[in-house]
């Protein structure tokens, strides 16, 4: 045991969940780094020290969150690591419980508790590292979360118990961070908060997305600057102007609308109707005919009725999503959701998720179909097999469309713009060649 202690540390840091997440990763990486801590990213090969950042989502996130302790657990037990250490969501939520049902975890952190993680390393957290951060994604993307938390009180989120309410970052130290993220090669910016439209609110006194979006487009470097998650009640239309106006931001738009159904709305206490989401959706068309929108659907909540399955599939046909998710509805401890009962058996929820999805994959086709012999500047991510696979401007990377192209006659590099045709598509892949 002594030898073991000579040792130096191996740190492994496993990241579960989102994007917010995979930051928080990456800020604790940097800060361990920064005292010349050898630390990898999701390899456990020869680490003796593991920490898991959790997700507390939904069921099956908090399933695979507990799977990943306790297989980490049993690793200590077994003698092939020294420490274990659990942060993030999950342990936010729950690490009352966990620490009674897992003791061989060493310590439970919450999600602000960085500096208390880093004192068991012996590491002072260093403010002067916010900005620089050691990226885990392909080094020409990365992910810059503008905000924490969330004040919005949709009925079935934990997101708020876990994560507080909402903060934003200062202007400055976001245009800081993205020069930094730039110096290094980022040349594609994936703008994440749980509520983009919120941001300012809180520190400014007033929205101010419209401002951060036209300081970050100056950043050098920086050529895509793409928004995930906008909430639709009270969207500032302003954001779309930027877009339309900036050539760095992509015509894309993820906004979560979870349905369509005005009872189901209401119970969900998501503050928007039906009618006024078709406006919205109506509008931002209207001011950037070329934007792409991606959103993400609930199925299941409670009361939700053939009828109102119909309304939400019929509003899908209306929106003509270009990229759609559906996740299945279960109830979340302490969410006001829980009032109500979960009636939806699994079986129908599971149906409804799988008949909105084939509704969806016809959509996208139809879509993507229109993009057959259209010339577009892709990014490339990677070379897998016989392929260059990358994206238009149009597609995040991970959760959407990928464009294919050839490796045979061509030598790209990873990073690296080009220009293609698309030469045929299917629901979700498109294939190119080079112009
Ligand atoms: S806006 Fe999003 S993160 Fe905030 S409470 Fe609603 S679903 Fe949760």
């Amino acid at each position: 045991m002594k030898t073991k202690k000579l040792k130096r540390d191996k740190v492994s840091v496993i990241t579960l969940g989102c994007s917010k997440n995979l930051v928080d990763s990456e800020n604790l990486i940097t800060q361990l780094k920064a005292d010349e801590i050898d630390v990898e990213h999701d390899q456990t090969t020869d680490s003796n020290v593991v920490v898991i950042n959790t997700c507390g989502f939904i069921d099956l996130a908090k399933e695979e969150s507990i799977n990943t302790i306790i297989d980490y657990a049993d690793a200590k037990n077994k003698g092939k690591i020294d420490k274990l250490y659990v942060t993030g969501c999950l342990s936010e939520r729950y690490k009352n419980d966990l620490e009674d049902e897992i003791p061989e975890v060493d310590a439970f952190f919450g999600t602000m508790e960085l500096p208390s993680l880093l004192e068991k390393f012996n590491v002072d957290y260093k403010h002067e590292l916010i900005g620089e951060r050691s990226i885990t994604t392909p080094l020409h993307y990365a992910y810059l979360k503008i905000s924490e938390g969330c004040n919005r009180t949709c009925s079935f989120c934990a997101i708020p118990l876990m994560r507080g309410k909402h903060i934003s970052r200062s202007i400055e130290s976001l245009v800081k961070e993205a020069e930094n993220l730039a110096k290094n090669g980022v040349k594609e910016l994936l703008l994440i908060a749980q509520e983009l439209t919120y941001y300012g609110l809180d520190i400014y006194k007033e929205r101010r997305l419209a401002d951060l979006l036209d300081a970050l487009c100056s950043v050098n470097g920086i050529e895509w600057i793409r928004l995930h998650y906008a909430y639709p009640s009270k969207f500032p239309l302003e954001i779309i102007e930027v877009m339309a106006r900036q050539q760095k931001i992509c015509n894309y738009l993820d906004m979560p609308l979870q349905h369509a159904s005005d009872p189901v709305l209401d119970r969900m206490r998501r503050q928007i109707t039906n009618a006024e989401q078709k406006t919205l959706i109506s509008d931002i068309k209207k001011i950037n005919p070329d934007i792409r929108m991606r959103t993400t659907m609930l199925v299941g909540f409670p009361g939700e009725t053939e009828e109102d399955f119909q309304s939400l599939c019929e509003f899908v046909k209306f929106a003509k999503f270009d990229r759609l998710g559906v996740f299945t509805y279960s109830h979340e401890e302490n969410t006001r959701a829980t009032e109500f009962q979960d009636d939806v058996p699994a079986e129908v929820k599971q149906d409804r998720a799988n008949r909105l999805m084939e509704l969806q994959r016809e959509i996208s086709l139809q879509l993507n179909e229109k993009m057959e012999g259209k010339v577009y500047r892709i990014l490339i991510d990677r070379k897998e097999n016989e392929y260059y696979v990358g994206r238009t401007e149009f597609d995040s990377p991970e959760v959407d469309n990928e464009v294919l192209i050839k490796a045979d006659d061509n030598y790209l590099r990873v990073g690296d713009f080009v220009t293609a045709k698309i030469i045929e598509a299917d629901a979700f892949d498109l294939y190119a060649s080079l112009v």
